[in-house]
């Protein structure tokens, strides 16, 4: 008997690969993400196959990919992946590719996985000229960040100033460009404060196309489409992406692109429709 997962996938065939609505999808995972499928080559000729113009690879930076070790100045070695970005081309078969990270917001102060791990050698052994912390080593060659929530336990007990308070704190960040699925993240905020601060800073919302499927319950659905709203009549700009774990996902937008037609979310206002508009929104937002 044949049956379906949580995902409701029955068959994927490559020759038949809806074209994607929109030009780029900027929150997609590689194997280097440990629970995700496919290789950067994979989601390259993934996003060719879907018509997409830009493909932006943001696999985690988080806790969950490895065990704190015993050793912070061996802990580099893990996240090695991340330091040789300028191996990739800039445009891989007629895709733009950018360097990005999805990061976990650790604490209500809105830091960033990897910000109070201070390294002072490199991973051949050597030492740095100065310390630094394994964020900022590791994100000198990245062209963005994503900041997501994905286990909100640090946010237990707190009161909506504070967890409003986490998003601005990440937006300050210069490499942080998207509050990445702030409607799946399970922490309630003050929406139109940070909306507002994403505005102000040039900065963006995501509305994800994983938070859609059947696993989340009604209740993520209805607060991305809520946040959906109060973005069209706030003006603040969304990054739709599908945060593929397999190449097949990436450029597939089924969910999030009748969400939008539903409530007649005004196109100017997605930053991801083509490439050349969220490279400049990039540009303007951290330069
Ligand atoms: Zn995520
Ligand atoms: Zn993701």
């Amino acid at each position: 008997m044949l049956t379906y997962d949580s995902f409701n996938r029955k068959t994927y065939d490559s020759a038949h690969v809806p074209q994607s609505p929109y030009g780029c999808d900027v929150h997609t995972h590689t194997l280097e993400s440990r629970h995700a499928y496919s290789t950067i080559g994979e989601c390259v000729a993934a996003a060719k196959a879907a018509g997409l113009e830009l493909l932006g690879s943001t696999d985690h930076y988080s806790s969950m990919l490895y065990p704190d070790p015993a050793n912070d100045q061996q802990f580099l070695r893990f996240y090695q992946y991340f330091i040789n970005f300028h191996m990739w081309p800039r445009i891989w078969d007629g895709v733009r590719v950018m360097r990005g990270v999805e990061a976990d917001i650790v604490d209500l102060d809105g830091h960033l996985f990897g910000w109070d791990i201070i390294l002072t050698q490199g991973i051949t052994g050597r030492a740095f000229k100065r310390p630094q912390s394994m964020k900022d080593r590791l994100w000198l060659g990245i062209d963005y960040a994503i900041a997501s929530i994905h286990n909100g336990d640090f946010t237990h007990g707190a009161t909506l100033a504070q967890t409003t308070n986490m998003y601005l704190r990440a937006l300050e960040d210069p490499k942080v460009l998207i509050i990445g699925h702030p409607g799946r993240a399970g922490v309630p905020f003050d929406l139109d404060t940070v909306l507002l601060a994403a505005k102000e800073r040039g900065k963006l919302i995501e509305i994800n196309e994983h938070s859609f499927v059947p696993h989340y319950g009604s209740a993520c659905v209805n607060t991305c489409r809520k946040i959906a709203e109060r973005c069209a009549e706030l003006g603040v700009m969304i990054a739709v992406s599908t945060d593929a774990h397999i190449a097949c996902d990436v450029g597939r937008f089924d969910a999030v692109s009748a969400l939008l037609e539903k409530i007649h979310f005004p196109h100017e206002l997605i930053a991801t429709r083509d490439a050349a508009t969220f490279i400049d929104v990039v540009g303007k937002a951290i330069g």
